[in-house]
């Protein structure tokens, strides 16, 4: 057994890697010399596997895993965290927003407070533009407001856990996965670590619009079905507009009056066309989760694994 392992997923990260080596190194070593870094590529299109491959050959704490393809952020973190063997699991990005020299206070935190997940959460966001922060602040208060589950606002998945607490998430099946979300499912004691985010250290952000859009997607279908209610409600509310309609409707023709109203109906069709649409997408996402989940398929393939003698071969047929 290892005392403590760190997950880093790495996507077009090649800039990053040196400076991420060292520093994570360095924040370990000030805790145990029996730790693993375990650098999963998903499928980069820059160097990033070949200098993964160096580290690991170089430093035999380091454990590189290349995933078959890119399988996304969420995938990849998964596939490094289930090749973790350590005692404690700390998950940090590549590109060194969350500092590595909190895994200290991280782990007093976790004993001085008997908890089974230590999150990250971010004071403030720096080097990220106005419209990210405002849309990450949207998209964690809203989610909160849908869920049933107590998710922490303003916390990605820069965390640590205890073994036991990864059990829990592994044990989870999912293909959609939003890994803060399920780790907030599981329970136990979970405190908040307060800290600063800094800037990414080189290159660019692998999450532009359409993946928060997707993740947005994943999170809010995987943490609530209020969207799905949400056409009942909208059904009462319409049937009581409906019947005061029809009154008014039936009375002016009682009286006479003669056909009018191309404009009014207008409006009515266009407003429930888009409505139903909107709520056929809406069944159309959940159902498609539905449908992806019963195919039952892997959630990442591991191409290769360099070094720590290559953890028994894992995933690779
Ligand atoms: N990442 C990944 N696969 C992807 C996209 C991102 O493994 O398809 C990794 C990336 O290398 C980084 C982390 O996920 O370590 C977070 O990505 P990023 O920093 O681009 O997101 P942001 O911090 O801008 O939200
Ligand atoms: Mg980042």
């Amino acid at each position: 057994m290892t005392y403590l392992s760190i997950v880093v997923p790495c996507y077009n990260e090649e800039l990053c890697l040196d400076t991420l080596h060292r520093r994570v190194s360095d924040a370990a070593k000030a805790v145990t010399d029996d730790y693993e870094l375990i650098l999963v590529n998903d499928g980069s299109r820059d160097r990033t596997w070949p200098i993964i491959a160096d580290l690991a050959a170089q430093d035999d704490r380091v454990v590189g895993v290349d995933l078959s393809r890119n399988h996304g952020h969420q995938l990849a973190l998964t596939a490094g965290l289930s090749l973790a063997r350590g005692d404690y699991i700390l998950i940090i990005d590549a590109d060194l927003q969350d500092p590595p020299e909190a895994l200290q206070p991280m782990l007093d935190m976790m004993r001085t407070e008997q908890a089974d997940v230590v999150y990250g959460q971010r004071l403030t966001r720096a080097g990220e533009t106005f419209a990210k922060k405002f849309t990450a602040k949207l998209f964690y208060r809203m989610l909160k407001k849908l869920s049933d589950v107590d998710l922490p606002v303003d916390t990605g998945d820069f965390r640590l856990m205890t073994r036991r607490a990864l059990a829990a998430l592994m044990a989870m099946p999912e293909q959609s996965r939003f890994i803060r979300g399920m780790v907030a499912w599981i329970g136990f004691r979970q405190v908040a670590y307060r800290y600063h985010r800094d800037a990414r250290l080189a290159g660019e952000t692998n999450y532009p619009l359409k993946k928060m859009l997707q993740l947005t997607v994943d999170a809010t279908t995987g943490f609530s079905i209020l969207p799905l209610r949400m056409a009942s409600y909208f059904g009462v509310i319409l049937a009581a507009i409906g019947m005061v309609l029809l009154a008014y409707t039936l009375v002016r023709w009682a009286s006479g009056e003669t056909v009018q109203g191309w404009t009014s109906l207008m409006v009515i069709v266009v407003l429930l066309g888009s409505g139903q649409m909107l709520i056929a997408g809406m069944l159309g996402e959940y159902l498609g989760r539905l449908y992806m989940q019963s195919k039952g398929r892997p959630l990442f393939l591991i191409r290769e694994v360099k070094t720590r003698h290559e953890i028994g071969q894992v995933g690779i047929p």
